[in-house]
């Protein structure tokens, strides 16, 4: 059965990516805060041996892709995974799981990086699924000032200076066309951190135009007022 484009861009939304062949798919498996166990790895193969050609990608924000998956596999695939408590997604204008560094295991980092992954997870991207945004949002945290994850990219980034304590860049953005994201001023507990960040959410969603990248809005309006929405 030849799909539509429409449904070809429904299953893109749910993180089945088309191919180019036209016929196939990559299942992008999430992978909270990078770090998989082994019962997750082996399911992982079985499911890219099973239903694909045995093997897999690794993406830039640290999930899995399992490329050459026929239509009538989705499902399957879909359900295997979540027999372990994986899950596909990580597409589509909304807010997108969190790109984290080995912050909670590397000795210069200052907050617990996975632990905040899991909450944004929680809160921003499985909490607000069904919100959609003018477009995607991506948050990228990194433990200390070395910047793995290049928090300065992400539409907001949160970045470890002292224990517990994070900085918040807001407006980066990187690919088709580039922009290093503006530190707010002062640092702010985790907590803290994750109001902002919804507050940032919330002002996307009411002020971006269709198609407008976060970053884009924040050139548009201003930095001093976006900064103003958000801290003061
Ligand atoms: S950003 Fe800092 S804490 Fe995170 S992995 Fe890199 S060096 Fe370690």
């Amino acid at each position: 059965m030849e799909l539509t484009n429409d449904q070809k861009k429904s299953l893109l939304g749910q993180g089945f990516i088309p191919s180019d062949d036209g016929v196939h798919f990559a299942c992008r498996v999430l992978i909270p805060a990078g770090k998989m166990n082994a019962v997750e790895a082996r399911k992982i193969t079985e499911v890219c041996e099973n239903y694909g050609k045995g093997v897999f990608n690794l993406t830039q924000r640290a999930n899995v892709e399992i490329p050459w998956i026929k239509h009538q596999d989705l499902d399957k695939v879909a359900s295997e995974l979540k027999e372990v408590g994986l899950f596909i997604g990580g597409t589509g204008i909304r807010v997108r799981p969190a790109l984290v560094c080995k912050g909670s295991v590397c000795k210069y980092g200052f907050i617990n990086t996975e632990d905040v992954a899991k909450e944004i997870d929680e809160r921003f991207y499985r909490g607000q699924y069904k919100l959609l945004l003018p477009n995607k949002f991506r948050i990228a945290i990194s433990g200390c000032t070395n910047g793995c994850t290049k928090p300065q990219l992400g539409c907001i980034g949160l970045q470890g200076r002292k224990p517990n304590q994070v900085a918040i860049m807001i407006g980066g953005m990187f690919g088709k066309d580039h922009t290093l994201g503006r530190e707010l001023p002062g640092l702010y507990s985790v907590s803290q951190a994750l109001d902002i960040i919804e507050k940032a959410i919330t002002y996307y969603r009411e002020n971006g135009l269709q198609g407008e990248r976060f970053a884009k809005t924040v050139e548009r309006i201003g930095f001093e007022t976006v900064k103003s929405f958000l801290v003061d």
